[in-house]
């Protein structure tokens, strides 16, 4: 299966996070129940993503995962939290992300990673800085880095 290039259509911006590296910005409104973006990747079994790790392993169902580390799926730019604006859905085989309410462009993207996500030693060493989960720091590092700043449409 031949590797497919997403790219963005000019919807969305990546830049830096306060979630922490780059995170995916609408680039121009969405509304409630639409569909945003799809996380691409290459199709493997849940044995061969064991083997492989990494972090943008996103499993469809109890023998399917997408790989999604290629750059082409800005999908793995958009980061967890635990009050996100889009939730992951599997429909027909594919990774669909939908907006779970209007959007204003400008706001980052975000959905709920999973239990799994939050109890992982390696993903979450300190606990979840989202925020939900850290109102205070989460405005701190927001202020610190600005808005706006270095993005790239994409
Ligand atoms: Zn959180």
């Amino acid at each position: 299966m031949g590797q497919r290039k997403f790219y963005g259509g000019g919807k969305f911006t990546l830049a830096r996070s306060p979630y922490g590296g780059l995170g995916l910005y609408a680039a121009v409104p969405f509304s409630r129940g639409e569909m945003v973006i799809e996380y691409t990747g290459e199709r493997i079994t849940n044995e061969e993503a064991d083997r492989r790790g990494g972090k943008y392993l996103f499993e469809i169902d109890n023998r399917w995962t997408i790989d999604g580390k290629d750059r082409g799926n800005l999908a793995r730019y958009i980061n967890h939290s635990c009050r996100p604006n889009c939730e992951a859905d599997v429909v027909d085989d594919r990774i669909c992300i939908f907006a779970l309410r209007d959007i204003e462009p400008g706001e980052e993207l975000t959905y709920d990673y999973g239990e799994e996500y939050l109890n992982d030693p390696d993903t979450m060493p300190r606990g979840c800085h989202c925020d939900a989960c850290d109102p205070e720091g989460f405005a701190r590092t927001l202020r610190r880095l600005g808005r706006g700043e270095n993005r790239v449409i994409v």
